[in-house]
């Protein structure tokens, strides 16, 4: 086995480099044996949702559906922002308790939210903001919050409590939502809906890391997608997909060391207001829904390990490849033979997870 080791500061890295290609457009010839516009890739990067994306369509269609893509992200980003004035999210959470009217897709997204909060028995919590903020992980200031702060910030919180009715959204005053955990896989969604009403036909996405692919590549194979090693930010896997999203959620790149010297994630358990740290290092889900992918990422990572298979075995529709701290991999049977170690990895014991 593999002796792993946390490299802080990895995440970042990744962020330098893609904001390298940012507002750069690319036009690659993707392979040989195809004429035309079929093998003619486009890539259009942009910073929404404050992480950076990174489209690849192939085909005649592909630069201007891009755009049209960008342009929806960055319309989707403005109605969910938790901290941009201007967005709906921010005036649900400013209205004092008052019903504030929102677009159809806030309503799609938040209510979606909430069923998959109901589902996870509240493992996913769209009200957790303002835990998350005492933490300062909204602001970037981190700071472990006294007890008593912790709990008076968790009496706020409950999707139980909000009420959507004809197109309004009304919180309990002082409760704020928060789409961290759901917006880039709808987002997602989007941009391959958007893809394939312009007849584009292969597509892959990093929507922050958040991977959706559209169809197989141009020449009719899989695409690989790279499951990183939580500890040092190298491949450990690669999973092949086809018309899936494949999303993770980790505690690897967005955390702080506390003065305390332990390592606080942005993931929260909302049964107890702190961050998660259950033993798992990572959870990826795979399917063929990038909001469900989303949602169950975070949720399955607040679970734990035991917890996450008896949900997948008992709701199905998903594949999902968990990380444990201690160095164990655990990879749902559907998605086993789409899966495999990488180089220095190859060595590894991959735990399948079965129905029994
Ligand atoms: P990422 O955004 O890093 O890809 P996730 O999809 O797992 O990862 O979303 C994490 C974000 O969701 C956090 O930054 C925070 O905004 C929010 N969040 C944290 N804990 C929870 C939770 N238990 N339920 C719902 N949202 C959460
Ligand atoms: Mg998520």
């Amino acid at each position: 086995m593999k002796n792993w080791r946390l490299r802080p500061g990895q995440g970042r890295m990744r962020s330098i480099l893609l904001s390298a290609a940012c507002g750069t457009f690319l036009c690659l010839t993707a392979c040989s044996g195809q004429r035309g516009d079929e093998m003619t890739a486009y890539t259009e990067s942009l910073f929404a949702m404050d992480t950076y994306m990174t489209f690849t369509a192939y085909g005649a269609n592909a630069e201007d559906a891009l755009k049209q893509v960008c342009d929806r992200i960055a319309e989707l980003e403005g109605l969910w922002s938790a901290t941009d004035a201007g967005s709906e999210i921010y005036q649900v959470n400013h209205s004092g308790g008052q019903p504030v009217a929102v677009s159809g897709e806030t309503e799609e997204l938040v209510s979606f939210a909430l069923a998959m909060a109901e589902e996870t028995d509240g493992a996913l919590e769209p009200t957790i903001y303002p835990v998350l903020t005492a933490w300062g992980f909204t602001t970037d200031e981190n700071r472990v919050p006294a007890g008593n702060e912790i709990a008076e910030r968790l009496a706020t919180v409950g999707y139980e409590e909000v009420n959507i009715e004809s197109g309004a959204i009304t919180l309990e005053a002082g409760a704020m939502l928060d789409l961290g955990a759901v917006g880039k896989g709808y987002a997602g969604d989007e941009a391959v809906r958007i893809l394939k009403d312009n007849g584009v036909s292969s597509a892959l996405l990093d929507v922050g890391g958040n991977i959706q692919a559209l169809g197989t590549k141009p020449d009719g194979s899989r695409w690989r997608v790279g499951l990183k090693d939580p500890f040092s930010g190298g491949v450990l896997g690669v999973i092949r997909v086809a018309d899936e999203a494949v999303v993770t959620s980790g505690s690897y790149e967005r955390y702080f060391i506390g003065g305390d010297g332990k390592k606080y994630g942005h993931i929260i358990d909302p049964a107890t207001g702190y961050p998660v740290d259950n033993g798992l290092a990572s959870v990826t889900v795979i399917s063929g829904e990038g909001k469900l992918c989303d949602a169950l990422s975070t949720a399955l990572f607040v679970m734990g390990l035991e917890r996450a298979e008896d949900y997948w075995r008992q709701r199905q529709g998903f594949d999902m490849i968990l990380v444990t701290e201690d160095g164990n991999i655990y990879v749902t049977e559907g998605i086993k033979d789409q899966f495999s170690l990488q180089g220095e990895y190859r060595d590894m014991t991959v735990n399948v997870v079965e129905f029994e």
